[in-house]
């Protein structure tokens, strides 16, 4: 579900954004039925190139030019997708990113990531954006991935996953033990979420592998154990638990009972 609309007064509307709101409503005058995108970035002549572009391929365009004014944005209006920059000033695009998934939007994101930079692309994917592409990109692959993502369309928000009293919500990221939070790493909670979806069933370490790390890893296949370990210490240890199992020869199981 979409967060509804700011209460009247709690934050003064960005001079940008009530710009860009009349264009909005004339662009919707004009095309009924527009697919409508938020561009985040605050590179402002490749905002204004993605505007120009995107606008002569029909759809109608929203630029914010830092993190601030993409969240509001984000939460005044129902997107078909967001183009998201990572490098923004103020609220970078991670956290954006994560924000509006916490706040359980689930509109698409197609991140743009920065050679060598800060962030990696399973970073970008971790904090729920759908699709990264890497700067300097050229337009046509932008837009056909914007046009994949939109036709896939929003999707529901996940189910909490649960095996007895572990519970992980897929869209937040957070776990509990009961009524105790714990705090996971990013692809901690990964690993968990995998297991999670395949409670009672044994994984081998490939499997695990192959899907919270990219295809082509091919670094030592026991960071799977690694991930286990630490798991089980914070997961199981603590609470006198013994629900991850190493299944010899096999891989892994977490157990539905939780015992
Ligand atoms: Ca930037």
């Amino acid at each position: 579900m979409l967060a509804g609309p700011l209460p009247r007064g709690a934050r003064c509307a960005p001079a940008l954004a009530i710009q860009a709101g009349f264009s909005a409503a004339s662009a919707r005058l004009g095309h009924a039925g527009a697919v409508r995108v938020l561009v985040v970035e605050d590179e402002k002549r490749l905002a204004a190139g993605l505007r120009k572009g995107l606008e002569a391929e029909g759809f109608a365009v929203d630029v914010a030019l830092d993190g601030t004014d993409g969240l509001w944005f984000a939460r005044e209006q129902a997107y078909d997708a967001i183009v998201l920059d990572i490098m923004l000033p103020g609220v970078n695009g991670y956290r954006v990113c994560s924000t509006l998934r916490e706040e359980g939007n689930w509109t698409p994101i197609l991140m743009l990531t920065a050679k060598n930079g800060d962030w990696d692309e399973a970073e970008a994917l971790d904090t729920g954006a759908d699709d990264y592409l890497t700067k300097p990109f050229s337009f046509v692959v932008l837009v056909a991935r914007l046009r994949a993502l939109i036709r896939r369309g929003t999707p529901e928000r996940p189910a909490v996953l649960s095996a007895d009293d572990l519970r992980l919500d897929p869209a937040t990221r957070r776990v509990w033990r009961g009524d105790s939070e714990i705090e996971l790493t990013a692809r901690e909670a990964s690993v968990l979420e995998y297991l999670l979806a395949r409670v009672g069933q044994v994984v081998s370490k490939r499997e695990v592998l192959n899907h919270v790390w990219d295809y082509d890893f091919e670094g030592d296949p026991n960071i799977v154990e690694v991930y286990v370990r630490r798991l089980r210490n914070k997961l199981d240890r603590p609470f006198g638990r013994a629900s991850l199992e190493t299944v010899r020869g096999a891989g892994y199981r977490l157990s539905a009972d939780g015992a």
